[in-house]
């Protein structure tokens, strides 16, 4: 048996314990090894019946003396027994444990770890954890050392697993690849098996150490099978053509712009095809980014294809697009779910959701897709990639600060730009944690910014149910607050909008907006991506609590893009705890990168990257805030991949990925 040997190979694991296990991610004997304690108890301290002391966690080893069911006063299940060493008797005491006669029967000699407190008065052993000893000699696994507590699931108690744990331990053939780190199969047995807590740390940090190292190894492999690939589409490009259209920009690129432009077109002109993550927070300009790439491509006569994830994104980008390229003879369509007549021998940009995908299309001539507000392309756009014409030029967008850890590893396969500052003259947005004392007040001030400022706001509902899309439930408690505060801002004129509306009403509401005839825009979190709406300075978002730091700051990004000042309210129903630091944490930071480290650190990285599609495992032993780590973890990584022949019992690991992956 070795380290990727599956689980149910191990004695006495069948389907239904396998199953089990599957239900923890446990599929192969080297996950087991990964299913690292929660914490130990300490039974180390071994002694004799005579010299145990009330209070004291201990271990006596003696022979069952008596054992009895009986019902207490307050008729709960109690077994009671007596035990007995060389050195004198002892009580000994369990709670609805009635099988334990049948096993603990007179004469048998056991092991016997846990608290001394009393029982009728009498000193006594209270609910032990305990195991059988053929003979003195026997060695414990459950008792009489420091013993492994782990994480449960129904029907996987932790001293079952402690069990199988030893057993694979014992049957497993472990060669290390690495010769300057703690054995790979001592560390094992640190975790699991250890002596001491010295032990388990340096045993924890050799497996963090391979967690990490393999996560590295998987990226830098991902990225160099990208690098294999060979577009068809490498420009050719005269830079002063370039520079025409981007001296027609109406305002003047930021230096990240211009830098993170130049890596683009730099990329396009080569024989790899690009895939490269543009990332920047909200407002820092992206889309003028990928115009430029996509003018880059038109001048070379190829096509682009802009991917939004909502409908509202694609027409936004679309009149975006068009107010900017048109002058240029460069035609522009808009395909949605809705909008289906597009004359597509006559575009050069097509813009829309993702029923691009599944559109008559004809990509021969796409040269770039830009697929924006996303992490990294999931399946479906994949398919996009892997046409006969060949692979085009990949730029992922997204407003999602990636933490400087997690860019090492988990995206360490794209090439990355960063847009780290804000076009000149934006402001801060002022933000509050309004607790609900304060809520009428607020609404109060609302009303007055309105009224003498001219000024619009957009007001947030969560989403009740822990999920990516609105369902029912939602909509209906949407359209509930907007009764409810239909009331209280009666003077004002209210819009709602939320996902399950049609397209053609959510423009309306949406144009309304954009055109002043509504004050109070009152929604699901379906505006928190990329909606431009300069005069809209205030942003309110209700059960703040409930919403990571980056969508939070995504959220308050919809306000604050125009001249006036802007701010954002959110209402909480915490005042205390993690969750109200987080929103305190909101009135103070500013920078989208700085929250998501904060956020990392406090809810880790699910919370930031939504569950669906950060196609990332949360790390089970190692730490995203570990950049030493990281650092070094990567070094290594890339010399493997160089030299591969000087690991050579790494290489049939990495064949197999899975395994400690
Ligand atoms: P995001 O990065 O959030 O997608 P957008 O591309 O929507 O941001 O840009 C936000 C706003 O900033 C738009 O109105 C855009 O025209 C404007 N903008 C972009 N770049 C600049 C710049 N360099 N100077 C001034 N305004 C800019
Ligand atoms: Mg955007």
């Amino acid at each position: 048996m070795d380290l990727s040997s599956p689980i149910d190979d191990l004695p006495k694991v069948g389907p239904i314990f396998a199953t089990k296990f599957k239900k923890l991610g446990i599929h192969t004997v080297n996950d087991l090894f990964y299913h690292v304690p929660s914490h130990y108890l300490d039974y180390s301290l071994i002694t004799t019946v005579n010299k145990v002391r009330v209070g004291d966690t201990v271990t006596i080893h003696a022979k069952i003396v008596s054992i009895t069911n009986i019902f207490s006063k307050r008729g709960v299940r109690m077994q009671i027994g007596s035990v007995e060493d060389e050195t004198g008797k002892l009580t000994v005491v369990w709670f609805n444990q009635p099988f334990l006669t049948r096993m603990l029967y007179p004469g048998k000699l056991v092991s016997l770890s846990g608290k001394v407190g009393f029982f009728n008065k009498k000193v006594c052993l209270t609910s032990p954890d305990y195991e059988i000893l053929e003979s003195e000699e026997t060695e414990t696994v459950h008792t009489g050392k420091l013993v492994p507590v782990y994480p449960e699931t129904a029907g996987l108690s932790s001293k079952w697993i402690r069990t199988k744990i030893k057993d694979a331990f014992e049957h497993i053939e472990i060669e290390d690849f690495l010769t300057d780190k703690l054995d790979l199969k001592t560390a094992i047995k640190y975790v699991h098996l250890p002596n001491n807590l010295e032990e388990v740390e340096k045993g924890k940090e050799r497996l963090a150490f391979n967690e990490m190292l393999f996560l590295q190894l998987k990226s830098l492999r991902k990225k160099a099978a990208w690098q294999k690939n060979k577009t068809p589409f490498k420009l050719s490009l005269n830079s002063s053509t370039v520079q025409q259209f981007i001296s027609s920009i109406p305002f003047k690129l930021t230096d990240s712009q211009k830098k993170s432009t130049d890596e683009i077109l730099e990329d396009m002109q080569k024989e790899v095809p690009m895939n490269r993550l543009l990332q920047g927070d909200v407002g820092s300009g992206k889309t003028v980014v990928a115009a430029i790439g996509a003018f880059a491509a038109f001048t070379n006569g190829y096509q682009t294809m802009i991917m939004a994830p909502t409908q509202i994104l694609a027409e936004q980008h679309y009149k975006t697009l068009k107010k900017l390229l048109e002058p240029f003879k460069i035609r522009i369509s808009l395909l949605t779910s809705d909008v289906k007549k597009i004359e597509i021998g006559t575009t050069d940009i097509f813009v829309g959701t993702h029923s691009l995908i599944h559109s008559k299309i004809n990509f021969e001539k796409v040269a770039l897709v830009v697929i924006d507000e996303q992490h990294r392309f999931g399946v479906e756009q994949r398919s996009l990639l892997t046409k006969k014409s060949g692979i085009p030029h990949v730029l992922t967008m997204t407003a999602t600060p990636i933490p400087r850890t997690i860019a090492l590893t988990t995206y360490g396969d794209l090439e990355l730009s960063v847009l780290n500052e804000l076009p000149n003259g934006r402001q801060k947005i002022t933000t509050w944690a309004v607790p609900a004392a304060k809520r009428d007040g607020a609404y109060d001030w609302i009303k007055k910014q309105i009224k003498e400022n001219k000024s619009q706001a957009f007001i947030v509902c969560p989403l009740i149910e822990d999920s990516d899309k609105e369902t029912m439930k939602d909509i209906k408690s949407v359209t509930t607050e907007f009764a409810n505060l239909s009331k209280i801002f009666s003077n004002l004129k209210l819009g709602l909008l939320h996902g399950r509306m049609k397209p053609t009403e959510k423009n309306k509401i949406l144009d309304d907006f954009r055109n002043k005839k509504i004050d109070i825009l009152v929604s699901t979190p379906v505006v928190e991506v990329g909606i431009d709406i300069p005069n809209a300075t205030i942003m309110v978002i209700e059960a703040a609590e409930r919403f990571g730091l980056a969508q939070l700051h995504q959220l308050r990004g919809r306000v604050g893009r125009g001249e006036k000042k802007s701010y954002c309210l959110l209402f909480a129903n915490v005042h205390s705890g993690n969750a109200f630091k987080r929103l305190k944490a909101m009135e103070k930071m500013h920078s989208g990168f700085e929250l998501a480290e904060l956020d990392l650190e406090l809810r880790g990285p699910g919370e930031i990257f939504g569950t669906q599609q950060s196609g990332f495992a949360e790390l089970k032993i190692a730490s995203w805030s570990d950049y030493e780590l990281i650092k070094e973890t990567k070094t290594l990584a890339e010399s493997i991949l160089k030299t591969p022949k000087k690991y050579p019992k790494l290489s049939s690991l990495l064949h197999e990925t899975p395994v400690l992956s």
